[in-house]
């Protein structure tokens, strides 16, 4: 095989890693990103159904003070009873006092209601705070493994472009330029091998004399319907 295609080929694999490292290394932050939200999602939710549980807990002491207040009529109602004279103004008086009555019995009704509701929201509440806390856990240990994935990565990263800087150094810029280009428009494959005249870049068929002149390797050869650079696998 040419001298320059097994360089090429060398350096193709390097660039095919840049590639891959640099694609995998540009998911981290949407990662990271998915992390934060799933979290702040449960952070919400909690403190949605933390405040609901409060402003019940709000509803039921007002309506508590309520009832305190009819309570308190109730005891001022009586004492003028007590000292009234007067039949039709007792009988008046006993009717406010049972008006009260009522509103206390439906005000009561009403806090037992709101005392179920309670307690349903605050176990509620105790459910999303563990949900909270364990998405927390989570992620943190998979944002560590990132952090762990992201220099792992870099590092790789770095290697591939020392070790392609070298090899790009013993080859000729003006094939350097070609190959680059090829890299760049081709996918990631600008030098594949020619099996059976077909070009397993584009997979199209090449001249019998095309095929006979990267065999003999003695130039660098493109195909003929993609302009990829052909090697002959030996
Ligand atoms: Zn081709």
């Amino acid at each position: 095989m040419l001298k320059e295609i097994e360089q090429l080929l060398l350096l193709q694999d390097r660039d095919q890693k840049i590639k891959m490292f640099k694609a995998q290394l540009e998911t981290i932050p949407f990662e990271q990103e998915r992390l934060d939200r799933s979290v702040a999602a449960k952070s919400s939710a909690f403190d949605q159904i933390r405040q609901r549980s409060r402003d019940v807990e709000v509803q039921r002491k007002m309506l508590e003070l309520d009832a305190q207040s009819r309570r308190d009529s109730i005891t001022k109602y009586k004492t003028q009873q007590y000292q009234t004279r007067k039949n039709d103004e007792f009988q008046a008086i006993g009717q406010e006092i049972r008006r009260f009555e009522q509103e206390i019995e439906r005000i009561e009704d009403h806090e037992i209601e709101l005392m179920e509701q309670t307690e349903q929201f605050q176990k509620e509440t105790v459910y999303a705070e563990l949900e909270l806390k364990s998405a927390k856990r989570q992620s943190e240990l998979q944002q560590a493994d990132l952090k762990k994935k992201e220099s792992t990565l870099g590092e790789h990263l770095r290697q591939a472009e020392i070790e392609r800087e070298q090899l790009a150094q013993g080859l000729d810029p003006d094939l350097i330029f070609q190959y680059t280009r090829l890299f760049a428009v081709k996918g990631g494959n600008a030098v594949v091998p020619v099996e059976h005249e077909f070009c397993m870049g584009c997979h199209m068929k090449n001249t019998s004399a095309l095929v006979h002149r990267a065999k003999l390797g003695r130039e660098i050869v493109h195909c003929e319907q993609c302009g990829r650079i052909l090697y002959h696998p030996d």
